[in-house]
């Protein structure tokens, strides 16, 4: 919704003048869950938390309990926050064995995070092979955004919902990116797909700290004060994070989902032709209002691929786009996302930019 748009203002200023700690839970709260449990149906029950990061870190302990289990199964290239558990190299490889990805995290912390490919189920198949009956959640974002926009192949979440099912692990969708951005009911609404636990952030607060982590009733009563596992947050649900909250929710109706259908459409279309006119080799991948542009000829759909990237092309496109007041993400691993603020004249003005941007990194290799 861009910026600063005028229902989440009203709503912090209206709220600012009521107060914005009470170290209790508020009404406003409750709204907020039941809104993001009518958009999301298998959400039952919900807690809100500060970030992304403690969402999915919470969401891990609550599976590990629930189940009895110590094994995780994450993607290479996925990011679920920078809980340690969670850093773990992105090793490609068959279920490899975690190695931390950075100083700080020790061995022991990693050791049970297993590596599988993202969109390739026999990697998961061989770890719940070779775990058996000790997985106790696969943690997948069901459109990739950290690696660049990967999206699921045909088949690929429903055949990780049969094999957590089968072998009795949770299925935790991170949509902490697709949550409210992908459709009205995220990820687990466009494809069709019901995870057992739900991890959201970023939209849920419109721009101010929250995150959430929610699902199943049974599971989620497990969570301190109903059940045994502790979980507890001084700012959680924080009065001012929660009105932004529910002043985007309120506004993110059908029409909205439309545009940002379109916008994305667009935006992807002219990245396509501007490059192909400079002959640049670009693969373009999108869902929605979220996209990466890779500097790459052939399809990216897991880590490996992406990584097969030209990173230093990549850089120049961002210097040069910024030069001529274009800003899109500095990373070829992350998702650029358009917005209801991504007007006419925006696309308009990225259109006058785009093969200039991609003709001066030819100029500037043949020099
Ligand atoms: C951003 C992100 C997180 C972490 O959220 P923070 O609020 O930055 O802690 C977790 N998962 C995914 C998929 C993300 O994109």
């Amino acid at each position: 919704m861009g910026h600063r748009p005028a229902a989440v203002i009203e709503a912090l200023q209206a709220q600012l003048a009521r107060g914005w700690t009470f170290g209790a839970p508020t009404e406003a709260e409750v709204r907020l869950a039941s809104l993001v449990s009518d958009r999301m149906p298998a959400i039952e029950m919900l807690r809100l938390v500060n970030s992304g990061t403690e969402a999915a870190m919470s969401a891990v302990r609550l599976a590990r309990a629930f189940t009895g289990r110590r094994k995780l199964i994450k993607f290479a290239g996925a990011y679920h926050g920078h809980a340690d558990a969670l850093l773990v190299e992105a090793g490609s490889g068959v279920a490899t064995l975690g190695i931390p990805g950075t100083p700080g995290i020790t061995p022991a912390a990693a050791q049970d995070t297993v590596v599988a490919r993202y969109n390739n189920l026999s990697d998961v198949e061989s770890a719940m092979a070779r775990w058996p009956r000790q997985v106790a959640a696969v943690i997948v974002e069901p459109v990739a955004g950290n690696m660049g926009v990967v999206p699921p192949l045909a088949g690929f979440l429903a055949g990780l919902r049969e094999m957590t099912r089968d072998s009795e692990s949770l299925l935790i969708f991170d949509e902490v990116i697709t949550g409210f951005r992908v459709a009205r009911g995220g990820a687990q609404e466009l494809y069709g797909v019901t995870p057992d636990l739900t991890c959201l952030g970023k939209v849920l607060g419109g721009g101010l700290p929250i995150g959430g982590y929610g699902g199943r009733r049974e599971i989620m009563e497990q969570v301190a004060p109903a059940g045994p596992v502790y979980q507890a947050g001084t700012l959680s649900g924080n009065p001012l994070a929660v009105a932004a909250g529910l002043a985007t929710l309120d506004a993110l109706d059908d029409s909205i989902y439309r545009q940002l259908e379109s916008v994305g459409a667009r935006v992807a279309a002219e990245l396509a032709s501007a490059a192909a006119a400079a002959g640049v080799p670009l693969t373009v991948n999108r869902v929605g209002s979220m996209l990466t542009a890779f500097f790459a000829a052939g399809a990216i759909t897991e880590y490996a691929t992406a990584k097969q990237s030209d990173t230093a092309q990549f850089a120049a496109w961002f210097r040069s786009l910024l030069a001529r007041g274009v800003s899109i993400p500095p990373s070829q691993f992350e998702a650029a996302f358009l917005s209801t603020a991504h007007d006419d004249d925006a696309i308009t003005f990225l259109h006058s930019k785009l093969e200039e941007s991609f003709t001066s990194l030819l100029a500037s290799t043949t020099t």
